[in-house]
């Protein structure tokens, strides 16, 4: 069964790690996180982008994909199925649709409109217990079509959006989505250390997670986040075993052919990625 994400987000932030928001594209990349996570004893969240829902055909089949897995694949650990930087009307839509959990991105609208948008997100959300994720200040790169430059968020706009009951915050400390640059400036623990204080303990969110270094996503989880989202680094894992057994002739071999044959390097490889990412976040055996 679904569950909203407020639970494990509590223990987490109280716990000192964080969960993995992991986000799907296809039964595929499903079926790998919810395998490395019940084999992690770890807590997940599925992450859908309003983009790959529209690619999935649309989020009733995404909710009939997830909750028939999750019975048929016997996953006990708890498991949120999150909309990713969502619109007011897609927000409203996933709610209607049978998401546990949605993201309402009203970051790119004057402030006082993201506050009044977000409260009436959570107040529908809310009766129905499904947790609410707000965002504050650009963040950089680009995800759907959003871009921003590794911005970073105020303090006081976080405490705000944060009094209105949101569940989990995620706000810009120079992170950016996408594969982290080589040059990047790194993350702004100073802002992130103030943004904690200011939202009074409430969980942290962290966008962009792919490629920051290891040091720096322990540090962020020392001053409060709870949930990093990673995106980028599956489908680059996915890319390179499928291409890897391509250039390899395998599919020219026997019944390589197969989609069960051809796209199994890349289950895998998704399915070692989340592993990796639970063990650095530190959410093994906290299912
Ligand atoms: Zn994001």
């Amino acid at each position: 069964m679904l569950v909203s994400a407020k639970e494990m987000l509590n223990k987490a932030r109280d716990g000192k790690y964080a969960v993995g928001q992991f986000n799907i594209n296809n039964l595929e990349w499903t079926k790998a996180i919810l395998q490395s996570a019940q084999e992690n004893n770890s807590p997940v969240i599925l992450g859908v982008s309003e983009g790959a829902g529209k690619y999935m055909c649309g989020y009733h089949t995404i909710v009939g994909m997830v909750n028939g897995m999750i019975r048929d694949m016997n996953i006990t650990v708890p498991v949120a199925l999150h909309l990713d930087h969502g619109s007011y009307d897609g927000a409203l839509t996933c709610i209607e649709a049978g998401f546990s959990s949605v993201m309402f991105d009203g970051s790119h609208y004057p402030f006082d409109e993201n506050v009044e948008k977000t409260k009436a997100v959570i107040a529908i959300a809310d009766a129905k217990g499904i947790s609410v994720e707000a965002e504050v200040g650009a963040i950089g790169g680009e995800e759907d079509g959003v871009i921003g430059s590794g911005e970073v968020a105020d303090a006081q706009e976080c405490a705000k959006i944060a009094a209105l009951g949101v569940t989990m915050l995620a706000a810009g400390i120079g992170n950016i989505h996408g594969q982290y640059p080589e040059n990047g400036a790194g993350l702004r623990f100073d802002v992130l250390a103030e943004i904690q204080k200011a939202a009074a303990g409430m969980p942290l969110v962290l966008h962009g997670g792919t490629g920051i270094p290891a040091d720096m996503i322990k540090e962020a989880i020392s001053l409060g986040v709870s949930k990093i989202n990673v995106n980028t680094e599956c489908q680059l894992a996915f890319a390179a075993a499928t291409r890897e057994y391509v250039l390899a002739g395998k599919d020219l071999k026997g019944k390589g052919f197969d989609p069960r044959k051809l796209l199994a390097p890349g289950v895998e490889a998704i399915k070692a990625t989340v592993k990796e990412k639970m063990e650095l976040f530190g959410s093994v055996g906290k299912a």
